[in-house]
């Protein structure tokens, strides 16, 4: 059997990276699954960031992330790519099952899954992501000044970016599968009053097509009678969704109405006490890299009280 640790962190994005430096340099000696495939989490599948403060010129996701592993390293964090498979969070002694079938053993568990946006699921969205394709307008809009842009999707997120983006684009077409809008109605008026923003009612995206490694436009296919037509487009933002990383937690964290795991905010307890949660795997709000990391720094901090009140 193991040696029970002070904390185990699940995920490996900025929310995971900076629990792992908070409580390595407070001496907790953390030990991090960092995930089989993405260690590093979302921002290992972008290039450029230029909204995380301190980096003037901006910085490649990453590098980014490379940094924030390397700096939760130096102060002792212990790194495992490896999934956890299973969780048992009940009793003051936590156990985690990583993918070997190895179990751990902590007082305290800080879960950093991150989420999961939605996909349109076609060739070519993947090799495109972030030349061309994307999923965050706060991200990624300011690289599209100029240009002509296509936005996926029809809730509240669509309009918000398709509303963000009309800031910078030459235009921006909301591509929606049915005629009417899930937005809310002051989200929808927004966008209707845009001069900017025009609607591809009944459309789905058939194909994506790509020239010199970047997007060029893409083929659309009208929902009711199949007919197809071309959008000459330099953007494309797929806004259908987000999916928190929480199968493991199911029947044992709580979730909020949207299945994100809820916590007692400001502070970043869950229901169990000594399990701790921070990043996107809790905000569907923000969805960003500084507040993942901010939120992950608040759990590393809640799990070091925690911790001292056990003595
Ligand atoms: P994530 O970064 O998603 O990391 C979660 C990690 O947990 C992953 O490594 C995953 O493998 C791991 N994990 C999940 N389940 C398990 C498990 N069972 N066992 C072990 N590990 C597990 N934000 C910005 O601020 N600026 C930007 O420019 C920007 N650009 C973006 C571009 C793209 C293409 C995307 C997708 C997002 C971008 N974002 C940007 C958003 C930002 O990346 C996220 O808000 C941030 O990464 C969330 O951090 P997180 O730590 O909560 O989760």
């Amino acid at each position: 059997m193991s040696d029970v640790r002070n904390v185990i962190i699940i995920g490996s994005g900025p929310a995971g990276y900076t629990a792992a430096l908070y409580t390595a340099r407070a001496s907790l000696k953390p030990l991090v699954f960092e995930g089989s495939v993405t260690a590093g989490g979302a921002l290992m599948n972008t290039t450029e960031v230029e909204n995380y403060p301190g980096f003037q010129d901006g910085i490649m996701g990453p590098e980014l992330m490379d940094q924030m592993r390397a700096q939760a390293e130096r102060f002792g964090a212990e790194l495992i790519p490896d999934d956890v498979t299973g969780v048992d969070l009940s009793g003051p002694i936590k156990t985690v099952t990583d993918g070997a079938g190895n179990v751990h053993r902590a007082k305290t568990v800080i879960v950093s899954t991150g989420s999961q946006h939605r996909k349109l699921g076609l060739p070519r969205e993947d090799e495109l992501s972030g030349r061309g394709v994307s999923y965050c307008a706060t991200c990624d809009g300011f690289f599209f000044r100029e240009q002509d842009i296509a936005v996926i999707g029809g809730g509240d997120t669509a309009m918000e970016e398709a509303t963000f983006l009309s800031r910078f684009a030459k235009s921006v077409t909301i591509v929606h599968r049915r005629d009417t809008l899930r937005a809310s109605k002051a989200m929808q008026e927004r966008a209707f009053a845009d001069p900017k923003i025009s609607f591809a009612w009944n459309s789905e995206v058939a194909e994506i097509h790509e020239k010199d490694t970047k997007l060029s436009g893409l083929t659309l296919r009208d929902t009711e009678t199949g007919e197809t037509r071309e959008l000459p487009v330099t953007g494309l933002f797929v806004a259908i969704g987000h999916d928190p990383r929480v199968e493991l937690f199911t029947g044992v964290l709580d979730f909020d109405e949207e299945g994100y795991v809820k916590v007692d905010a400001p502070s970043t307890r869950t229901n169990v006490p000594g399990v701790f949660a921070a990043g996107d795997v809790v905000d569907h709000t923000y969805r960003q890299a500084i507040t993942a990391a901010g939120t992950g720094c608040s759990a590393a901090l809640d799990a070091e009280r925690y911790l001292a009140a056990l003595i």
